[in-house]
């Protein structure tokens, strides 16, 4: 059974007659399709996969099994769909939403043996990876090549391509660039009754049916597993540089990023901070920041020198323009990544604070973030919680993040209804209960009243057509 200590928004369980059937003859056949030493069973073996990133909610599979090749998970499927096992594949466990915490038990899919980087073409600026290649990984050899890989969640270490692809990873670029959608050209994927397609290829433009590709991307786990990706690249960007302006308040910082676009810039990085996090991330880190700001910007851009150089003074003066106390310019690229360095420390100087944080990532549109921030402000005080925001200003994506201590009476409890507001405003303001996390378990609660009665009606007639016996993540999407 699924635990989440902060009780109500729980995973919601149904009558699904998918449950966990795990006995010793399904065990032994799986061990015949990967090898005894890849099936895990015992107890202290299983339990590091009841949980993800996301404190608060976890589930115990049955069984973790480690497939190395796409015929070995489209025979593991045949299996759960003939005996109506749930099966949850799994990357690095990064992902913030519960995405792969096995509510009812079942089958972990761990897909990092498949870690092999197939091919990169500088002349088709494509890569084609299998689902275990690390974020990192695929950037680092595309690097070598002189080329970009966009997609940069703060995850890379150690997330896989194919989770960031399953759950559309965003991340600091994704206003000049994107998220991991934009770069999907083509998906290997593997159905829950063991048949394989392959969707899309190596074209940027192909319109040949619906986009199975788009469907997939973003998909949780809930359609299919991925087992090779074909991702698009760019050339890299000769240099980037990074400045910083504080604002006494975020109401200044907001009109400073929509000054920025409206003179036309579409700046690579433009991230804030506010207060409560300037004060963490210097106690954390010593940078030097102004503590007593209201907020800190951070923006940047990438590309030719010359007209970084420009942009970036553009996007400079446009911060004085709308009261910055104090703007500093990263003269050189190392200059620039310790300026980055305030952005990407946020959530480790966070999780100093209290023993357990909880991050979210409601969005609004761009104008409405001063005010989103002044009403999760006022939702904290209310619940008498610490709640600290720092986020993607160019996306409007906040990632508000609770500080709590479990131990302390109802914090969790508190957390989860201050959440619950949170959303509630996001949506108000014509935003999102989730920019870039996904839904996973955590946020299916939320999601009828994002999408509506009939979307999610039309999500589950999906689900049933990519996999009708509902083996595939079930409790998440589609659901
Ligand atoms: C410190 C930190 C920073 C982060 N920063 C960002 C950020 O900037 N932007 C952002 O968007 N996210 C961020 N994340 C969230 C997370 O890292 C991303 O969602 C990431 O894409 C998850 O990859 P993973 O390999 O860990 O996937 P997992 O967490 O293992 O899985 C995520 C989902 O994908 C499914 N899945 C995994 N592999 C496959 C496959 N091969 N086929 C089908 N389904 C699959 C799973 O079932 C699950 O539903 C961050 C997380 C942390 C802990």
């Amino acid at each position: 059974m699924p635990s989440n200590p902060a009780g109500g928004a729980s995973v919601t369980m149904t009558s699904d007659p998918v449950t966990s059937r795990v006995d010793d003859r399904l065990l032994a056949d799986l061990e015949a399709v990967v090898g005894e030493q890849h099936v895990r069973h015992t107890p202290g073996d299983v339990h590091p996969y009841s949980r993800d990133a996301t404190p608060l909610f976890s589930s115990a599979p049955d069984v973790v099994v480690f497939p190395a090749s796409t015929q070995e998970v489209a025979a593991v499927l045949r299996l759960a769909t003939e005996r109506r096992v749930p099966v949850v594949p799994r990357g690095a466990g990064s992902n913030l939403c519960a995405a792969t915490v096995p509510v009812r038990g079942g089958i972990i899919m761990v897909l990092t043996r498949m870690e092999q980087i197939v091919e990169i073409s500088a002349v088709e600026l494509l890569a084609v990876v299998q689902p275990g290649v690390t974020t990192a990984m695929l950037a680092d050899a595309a690097a070598a090549r002189g080329l970009l890989f966009a997609p940069d969640p703060g995850s890379r270490i150690v997330s896989t391509v194919g989770g960031n692809v399953a759950m559309c990873a965003g991340g600091l670029r994704g206003l000049k660039y994107g998220v991991t959608r934009n770069y999907v050209l083509g998906l290997e994927v593997v159905l829950a009754t063991g048949e394989v397609l392959r969707t899309g290829g190596r074209l940027w433009k192909d319109v040949a049916g619906y986009d199975l590709t788009r469907l997939l991307t973003g998909s949780e786990g809930t359609l299919g597993v991925i087992t090779e990706i074909t991702t698009a690249l760019l050339p890299m960007p000769q240099t980037a540089l990074t400045g910083v302006a504080y604002f006494p308040s975020l109401a200044h910082a907001g009109r400073a990023v929509s000054g920025i676009i409206t003179d036309g810039v579409v700046p690579a990085t433009l991230e804030f901070l506010d207060q409560k996090c300037i004060g963490a991330v210097e106690d954390y880190a010593h940078l030097g920041l102004h503590r007593d700001a209201g907020a800190l910007l951070l923006f940047g851009d990438d590309g030719a020198p010359d007209v970084v150089k420009r942009n970036l003074q553009r996007m400079a003066d446009r911060c004085a323009a709308e009261g910055a106390i104090d703007i500093t310019v990263g003269g050189a690229v190392a200059e620039s990544e310790a300026l980055l360095e305030a952005r990407r420390c946020s959530l480790p100087a966070l999780s100093r604070l209290q023993p357990l944080t909880v991050l979210e990532d409601a969005t609004v549109p761009r104008p409405r973030i001063a005010e989103m921030v002044d009403r999760i402000d006022q939702i904290a005080e209310r619940y008498n919680l610490l709640i600290a925001t720092f986020g993607h200003a160019g996306d409007g994506n906040l990632h508000p993040t609770a500080c709590i201590n479990p131990a302390d009476g109802d914090a969790a409890v508190r957390v989860e209804r201050a959440f619950g507001e949170v959303f509630q405003a996001a949506l108000d303001m014509d935003g999102t209960i989730t920019g870039e996390h996904g839904v996973g378990a955590a946020k299916l609660p939320y999601l009828q009243a994002r999408l509506g009665a009939d979307q999610m009606a039309l999500l589950r007639r999906v689900k049933a057509a990519f996999d009708p016996a509902g083996i595939l993540n079930p409790g998440k999407l589609g659901s």
